[in-house]
């Protein structure tokens, strides 16, 4: 069922006293998203059911339960009489399509899979918002120019693989070398095993044509939950993204050291888990110099620990285990992180007489918001009375991999209380509508 443009009704508004025609065109933006309410709550209690694994859900990144999350939203999207298609890793893609079907499409998307025992909403918010932004504009009546594609995005969770964007950089094209070769934390299975279990064709990742050629990319958006309380803080519901930190990781980083025993002097001792501690507290201090200064960064070690197998009471430890992520929103911040990194281990090894072994190093880099979206966005914003603040974003995404092939970009951020990666994640109901609505009054702008 194609809708008819709603090119008389633009042009009538056109003709009205600004202010009064974006105050009016807003209102019936916003009524046409509210009227998706039930959708939208029906859509995110399935998704819920699909992943459910007390506490919260575990959508497994190339396994059952983000199968189930993209079935879902494929059924949902099929009832609404979308396009679908998948691609070689299985990313699913839910067209409307536009008047043009040859001019450059928008993609909306975020990813369906999720932590173990994570929240429901972190990645899915943003396949529900581009469903529900379609649906409002039928009801407004207005044919987009350009296809509108949500994408549900396979495998964003690094957790599993420990690879960045796994499915967006397989559409794109740019999943490094060796990626399909890793394998699952858990399953100890490959990368490109799994993709055949759920449907993909991994050979044709990188020997086949991109599924999605950058220069035919009109812009990438993707509306996600804030995973930092800054919105909450705030007292706002929506946030306009303004950019997406890069980051340089070790998955698999160890310290060795020397086993020895508990009565060594002080002097002897090569001890792997004291040298992990002043690694740490070094790149606290490190972060707190950039935070006087002002200067966005974070690292985290996720992992910290002796090695089980080997640990004891009266033993000096002699190897000690990390996992080291660094993020920041400027690629030259981020290099000079990398060198004094660097340098505090080459100090730490001398000081204490061990060696770090760092492991594969995984990077993704900056990925910067348009400029000209951002402004459409704060100003849609502006008009649908919806307070928002300027959000740097404190996780990854998707869009990432986007605005590294060029692709303009644009994040949309919803608040969510009780942090993220994490069961008790909650999203209100009227906060993501609110942010559905941002993204809807920017597709309508696109397709006047
Ligand atoms: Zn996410």
């Amino acid at each position: 069922m194609q809708p008819a443009p709603q090119t008389a009704n633009v042009k009538a508004m056109d003709e009205m006293e600004p202010t009064r025609a974006v105050v009016a065109q807003a209102a019936r933006i916003r009524a046409a998203v509210i009227a998706s309410r039930e959708f939208a709550a029906g859509l995110f209690d399935q998704l819920r059911r699909d992943g459910h694994d007390d506490p919260g859900v575990s959508r497994d990144t190339y396994g059952p339960g983000e199968q189930r999350a993209h079935e879902t939203c494929a059924a949902a999207a099929a009832a609404m009489g979308l396009t679908i298609e998948r691609d070689p890793a299985a990313n699913l893609y839910m067209t409307l399509p536009g008047l043009d079907t040859k001019e450059k499409r928008i993609v909306i998307g975020s990813h369906l899979d999720s932590v173990p025992h994570g929240g429901n909403f972190d990645g899915a918010a943003g396949v529900v918002a581009g469903l529900v932004a379609i649906q409002a504009l039928r009801r407004l009546g207005c044919t987009p120019r350009r296809d509108v594609t949500v994408m549900g995005i396979r495998a964003e969770e690094s957790i599993w693989f420990q690879v960045s964007y796994i499915g967006s950089r397989s559409a794109l094209g740019t999943l490094p070398d060796g990626s399909l070769d890793v394998r699952r934390i858990d399953t100890g299975r490959t990368l490109r095993e799994h993709i055949a279990d759920c449907g993909g064709d991994p050979a044709r990742i990188r020997t086949g044509p991109r599924y999605l050629d950058p220069s035919h990319l009109h812009a990438f958006l993707e509306l996600h939950i804030e995973q930092a309380p800054s919105l909450v803080e705030a007292g706002c519901p929506v946030g306009i993204g303004t950019g997406i930190p890069g980051n340089f990781r070790y998955p698999e980083a160890s310290i060795e050291g020397s086993n020895d025993h508990v009565g060594l002097p002080r002097r002897f001792r090569r001890d792997a888990a004291l040298a992990g501690a002043e690694f740490a507290m070094a790149l606290d201090a490190m972060w707190a110099d950039y935070d006087a200064r002002g200067v966005a960064m974070a690292c985290t070690i996720g992992r910290f620990h002796t090695d089980a197998k080997q640990h004891g009471l009266t033993i000096v430890p002699g190897a000690f285990h990390f996992s080291l992520d660094v993020r920041a929103y400027d690629e030259t911040v981020l290099a000079e992180l990398d060198q004094r990194v660097d340098a505090i281990i080459a100090t730490i090894e001398q000081r204490r007489g061990v060696r770090f072994h760092l492991g594969t190093k995984a990077r993704a880099a900056v990925g910067p918001v348009d400029a000209d979206i951002r402004a459409a966005l704060t100003r849609g914003a502006a008009a649908l009375g919806i307070n928002t603040i300027d959000l740097g974003s404190p996780a990854s995404h998707d869009a990432a991999a986007f605005a590294a092939c060029g692709v303009k970009m644009g994040l949309i951020f919803v608040r969510n209380t009780n942090g993220s990666h994490n069961a008790a994640e909650a999203m209100a109901l009227e906060d993501f509508l609110d942010g559905a609505s941002v993204l809807t009054e920017w597709l309508v702008t696109q397709s006047i």
